[in-house]
């Protein structure tokens, strides 16, 4: 049974044949001794064996998580003692850079530059949180005659955490670092595709010093442990990241037990072009926007609006560097875009592009599977350009999650809003002029949780991350996630000198 005692861990390589599940501070296999194989998108290789949890498996991790929580030090610990451990799971992550960096890319096949970026900034969650716990606290109300009221935070308990496949690592990092910050137990479900560094992660938490039970990792079926987590009653919240369906699936199943809830779901990110933006700039990042993660990305700016007078001069310059992006060895740090997580995703994308073209879109880039050389065992697509749209073609109002952008020109700012925000979803936005005064306008306007103005990147540890309208709720990344890892008690006091008699008794 679940003891809190910090338990010694030896250091494994972080690439190896096979991973265990992390549980109660132990790395067990599976209790049915299943695996998941998990296989490198950029060759179709296997890359490792995975213990596959059950429920079984789930049901010890919410043991584990809640006796840790409820009768553990973790919760108790002075402040700075668990920012200290954070800061050593930052510096244990910063001292195995390469390697996990080097396992990212084989199980994701994304680019290095990709997962150099996505590690790195990992690694500052933790350091962030370090930081921002110890000045997170409660507030002290104005109160009437003798009486006081104060606030503490509390940690909510234990939290079941579901992460998606397209950044395993960051999205570990952006769950477990604000919860154990302060003070709940995990249990992390990482997506089955891609599970690797997210159990490399749980092994170095306990290699940091955080005790048994706190943070526990149980890769397995979405339907059936991610689900399991979801409806269990001793499990206090449920943080998940992933399509929008899920989401809705979850918030369902999750009001049983009216457990907190947070999601970081689907987008369908509009990018404004407006005529006097730097057009290089603006083509650079839009570029960016789209195809960085090749498109597998919620945040990606996957419907491009540009404004008529410069239309013409920014997408030839645009279409033209779309063509030269190249896909390879992902290793290779000229190689700008990586492969497709599998061959659903591959399918997926490629039925989006087959229904716009029936539907009388124009393809300008790309548009089919690409093949590059040494590569061809993958799962690849073109970088892929569509214009001539309306906008209620399917491939202009759902997400894609892969590289495949829809190009529409707007003649004013009126309307360039009113098409940036027909759409359900509103996670982020872009905006590129030069009209400092123009920029504010139509950042206020955009119904979206992240508004990048002249700028190609979102994610900063600090800067809340999360959606408007059905890209979910609640903001990661940012001192709001402690907050929401938090219940709010609120102690009112009276120490008159006079003993209160209400009743007049
Ligand atoms: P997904 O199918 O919703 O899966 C996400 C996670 O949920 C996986 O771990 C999955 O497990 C699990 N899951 C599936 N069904 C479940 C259920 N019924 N109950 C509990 N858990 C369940 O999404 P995905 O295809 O992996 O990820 C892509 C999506 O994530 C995109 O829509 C993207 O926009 C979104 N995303 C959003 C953000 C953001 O911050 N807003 C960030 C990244 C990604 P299995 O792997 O075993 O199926
Ligand atoms: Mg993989």
């Amino acid at each position: 049974m679940a003891t809190s005692q910090q338990t010694t861990v030896e250091q494994e390589a972080v690439k190896r044949d096979f991973y265990h599940l992390v549980i109660n501070g132990e790395k067990v296999k599976s209790s049915t001794g299943e695996t998941i194989k998990t296989y490198n998108p950029a060759t179709g290789e296997l890359v490792a064996e995975v213990a596959k949890a059950s429920q079984e498996d789930a049901e010890r991790a919410v043991q584990a998580a809640r006796e840790a929580f409820d009768n553990g030090k973790w919760k108790k610990y002075p402040v700075g003692k668990r920012a200290r451990v954070l800061n050593k799971i930052a510096s244990i992550m910063r001292s195995r850079f390469n390697e996990l960096v080097e396992l990212e890319v084989l199980d994701t096949g994304k680019t290095i530059a990709a997962a150099q970026g996505q590690v790195s900034q990992a690694i500052e969650d933790f350091e962030f949180y370090a930081g921002a716990i110890v000045g997170h606290g409660g507030s002290v109300n104005n109160m009437p005659g003798q009486f006081q009221n104060y606030t503490e935070k509390e940690p909510v308990g234990v939290c079941a955490q579901i992460t998606p496949w397209n950044y395993p690592m960051m999205m570990a990092a952006w769950k477990i670092a604000p919860a154990i910050a302060v003070g709940c137990s995990v249990i992390v479900k990482p997506a089955s595709l891609t599970p690797l560094t997210t159990i490399v992660l749980g092994e170095i938490c306990l290699e940091a010093g955080v005790p048994a039970g706190v943070v526990n990792i149980v890769p397995g079926s979405g339907s059936q442990v991610g689900n399991y987590l979801v409806e269990h009653p001793q499990v206090d919240k449920v943080a998940f990241t992933g399509s929008t369906p899920t989401g809705k699936d979850i918030m369902k199943k999750a009001s049983d037990t009216l457990k907190r809830v947070t999601l970081e779901l689907g987008g369908k990110s509009p990018n404004l072009v407006f005529p006097d933006a730097d057009i290089d700039a603006a083509v650079d990042g839009s570029l960016f926007g789209i195809f960085y993660n090749s498109g597998q990305s919620c945040e990606a700016r996957s419907r491009l609006y540009v404004h008529e007078d410069i239309y013409d001069e920014f997408m030839s310059k645009f279409v033209e560097k779309a063509k030269q992006i190249k896909l390879g060895d992902p290793f290779d740090k000229g190689t700008h875009m990586g492969a497709i997580i599998d061959q659903d995703q591959l399918d997926t994308i490629d039925g989006y592009v087959k229904s716009a073209i029936e539907d009388g879109a124009e393809v300008l880039a790309g548009g089919k599977q690409a093949h590059p050389e040494g590569y061809e065992n993958g799962f690849w697509y073109e970088p892929t350009v569509i214009a001539n749209v309306n906008h209620d073609m399917k491939v202009v109002q759902e997400e894609i999650f892969g590289p495949v952008v829809v190009v529409m020109k707007f003649k004013d700012e009126k309307e360039a809003i009113k098409l940036a925000n027909d759409t359900v979803f509103g996670l982020g936005s872009a905006v590129w002029t030069k009209d400092g005064a123009q920029a504010t306008r139509v950042a206020k306007q955009i119904q979206a949780g992240i508004v990048m103005v002249n700028c190609p990147f979102s994610a900063f540890p600090g800067t809340p991350f999360g959606g408007y309208k059905q890209s979910g709720f609640g903001r990661e990344l940012s001192i709001e996630s402690l907050d929401l890892y938090t219940e709010t008690k609120s102690i009112v006091s009276y120490f008159g000198s006079r003993p209160l008699n209400p009743l007049g008794l």
